[in-house]
């Protein structure tokens, strides 16, 4: 499933412009800055595939991954919760999302992407809200692991495990991970095998 090469399909910004649901997908989602760019390129293993940046809120698209052979596209969801973003561009982003998310019957499962070092922050819990009500799958994805010690690690994954078993429509297995490392990816691409 992750032969290579992985393409950059399209960037949407409207939901009819997204290629037909002819495949499953997995969405990518997460703050801006949490190392969504940097988890896409380790999980291709390709590094230039995904804008690594740090520039926050520089990508308001949502970006279409495909592989000739792979089953499944990977959708890059636009980070969200970029204090400086003007609010006529998060309700556009919070639009669009929300199209995306309560239309799209390919869609397999929402990763979504938590700084190891801050835990679910509001901005969070309200997208989370969202895939709950909107009853689509979802598993938190931690990031940047390298950055914290296991004692931290294990304290941030009980504390995101107590919030999940609220949560009806989480995955309740959270997946540590390290772009940087490669830490918890082969577990992350097993996960995503495992939805085709
Ligand atoms: P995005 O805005 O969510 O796409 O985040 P990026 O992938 O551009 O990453 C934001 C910053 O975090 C960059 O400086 C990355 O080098 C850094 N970063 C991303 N993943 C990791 C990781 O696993 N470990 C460490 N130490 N830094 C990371």
């Amino acid at each position: 499933m992750f032969a290579r090469p992985w393409v950059f399909r399209l960037g949407v910004v409207k939901l009819d412009q997204l290629p037909p649901a002819d495949r499953i997908e997995v969405a990518f989602a997460g703050r801006s800055n949490v190392g969504k760019s940097s988890l896409l390129n380790a999980l291709t293993g390709q590094n230039g595939l995904a804008r690594t940046s740090n520039t926050p809120g520089r990508t308001q698209e949502i970006n279409v991954f495909e592989c000739e052979s792979a089953g499944v596209r990977l959708i890059d969801m636009p980070g969200y919760g970029f204090a400086q973003a003007p609010k006529g561009k998060v309700d556009a982003w919070t639009r669009l999302i929300k199209q995306y998310l309560q239309g799209r019957p390919n869609l397999r499962r929402v990763f979504l992407l938590i700084d190891s070092r801050h835990g679910i922050k509001a901005v969070d819990k309200r997208i989370m809200d969202l895939l709950d009500t909107a009853a689509v799958s979802y598993q938190v994805v931690l990031t940047k692991a390298d950055k914290i010690g296991a004692a931290a690690l294990d304290e941030v994954t009980a504390e995101v495990s107590t919030e999940l078993a609220k949560c009806p429509a989480a995955h309740p297995v959270i997946l540590a991970t390290s772009s940087e490392k490669g830490t918890g990816i082969a577990e992350l691409r097993a996960a995503i095998a495992g939805l085709a």
